[in-house]
């Protein structure tokens, strides 16, 4: 069987290719190691914030307008939990990387925002006890969405618009040739006229031909049942947020999740180099250490008994932009490593970008900043 394009990889870049080309009514073919939605990648752990004030750069703004767009289509078409828009707040010091680039961000795309004091941020989230030197950006446009619930939902529409999904199959080894590419999987072959290399972080595996310097990095997901209750983290009255602590360390959490035993909080910038397989999924006690010390003195009321943990995995560029390109030397294979730790709320906008490099190999999306520039 011939298609039009093979994806590589079903998570949240692949899911949303798969079901971007279908709903085009491309012949597509999609494979996948694992199950839909598994929680052997990057892609699970109930929640991921979303937002449009966006530290890391401006330019990444424009795509999140349109992945907002997305994401309410997605919502209405799933049949599951999927989108809660319960407002963001970032938190530091006034000449943090955070809040600098959350402020460079909103004013260069005139967003939404306000500007608070430390006491207006104690005054209207109780739970949080910054210092008086900190400040706060918060914005309406954020929220969080359900991973693993995005992913099944593009992969049903995806398998309704008739694209050919396969699971628990690897592909190992993939071959460009002048009229297209060979798939070589653990139990078949195929062929395509075009290539989508979506495999998370078995990226720096598929992609070995050209040695990129993507670095695999392990994260540590925690839940707590906080000290008097949930009802200071209950949205609408608690914001996804992101709290820079300086030196190059930041955190982040959610409000509670309605199905969810415990509420969320994260490391964002604190790893151990790792590769899919000999990552450590065990929770190690440093991992819980590290996180305490950075929340006891700023969400106290969260460190009560931890009800459960999940380990993930980043992949990240030097420059923690993404990587969405066309492969230099054959064009028909594209290339998507769009993680360092920030990918998902694109999904459903990398899902049309990459939808539109296979079918026409250019797309009107500005995606300068994640050319192959290493
Ligand atoms: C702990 C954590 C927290 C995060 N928080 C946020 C957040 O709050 N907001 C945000 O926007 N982003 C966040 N991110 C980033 C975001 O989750 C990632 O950018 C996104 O999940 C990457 O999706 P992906 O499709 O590249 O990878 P994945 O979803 O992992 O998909 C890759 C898929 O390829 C499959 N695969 C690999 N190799 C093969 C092969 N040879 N054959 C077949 N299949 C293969 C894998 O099994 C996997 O299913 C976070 C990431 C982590 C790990």
């Amino acid at each position: 069987m011939h298609y039009h394009t093979i994806i590589v990889g079903l998570g949240g870049m692949g899911s949303a290719a798969a079901y971007h080309l279908a709903a085009r009514g491309e012949k597509v073919l999609g494979i996948e190691r694992f199950t839909p939605a598994h929680s052997n990648g990057s892609s699970h752990g109930h929640s991921r914030i979303i937002r449009q004030a966006y530290f890391e750069h401006p330019s990444y703004v424009p795509l999140l307008k349109r992945a907002f767009s997305h994401w309410d289509d997605l919502a209405r078409q799933a049949d599951e939990d999927l989108l809660h828009l319960t407002g963001g707040l970032n938190l530091g010091r006034p000449d943090s990387d955070v809040i600098t680039g959350t402020l460079a961000s909103v004013r260069t795309h005139n967003l939404p925002h306000e500007y608070l004091s430390a006491d207006d941020i104690r005054r209207r989230y109780p739970a949080f006890t910054p210092d008086d030197d900190i400040v706060g950006v918060a914005e309406g446009n954020a929220g969080y969405v359900v991973p693993e619930a995005a992913v099944r939902t593009h992969l049903r529409l995806a398998a309704q618009h008739s694209a050919t999904l396969r699971y628990n199959e690897a592909v190992v080894s993939w071959h460009a040739h002048a009229g297209g590419v060979n798939v070589t999987t653990d139990q078949h072959s195929y062929t395509a006229d075009h290539l989508i290399l979506s495999p998370g972080a078995w990226a720096p595996e598929l992609m070995a031909d050209l040695g990129l310097p993507l670095h695999v990095e392990r994260r540590v997901l925690l839940w707590f049942d906080p000290i008097g209750g949930d009802a200071p983290f209950q949205e609408p009255n608690f914001p996804v947020y992101i709290w820079d602590c300086g030196d190059g360390i930041s955190f982040y959490g959610f409000p509670k999740q309605p199905a969810t035993a415990g509420i969320k909080v994260a490391i964002h910038t604190v790893g151990q180099h790792c590769t899919p397989e000999n990552i450590d999924r065990s929770l190690r006690e440093s991992d819980v250490q590290v996180l305490q010390n950075l929340v006891r003195t700023r969400v106290p009321a969260l460190l009560g008994p931890m009800v459960n943990y999940a380990t993930c995995m980043y992949t990240l560029t030097p420059d923690e932009h993404f990587l969405i390109a066309t492969h230099p030397d054959h064009p028909q294979v594209i290339l998507a490593s769009p993680c360092s730790g920030h990918g998902f709320k694109f999904t459903p906008v990398i899902g049309e970008v990459l939808a539109d490099l296979a079918m026409h190999g250019r797309t009107n999306h500005d995606i300068s900043l994640f050319s192959l520039r290493f």
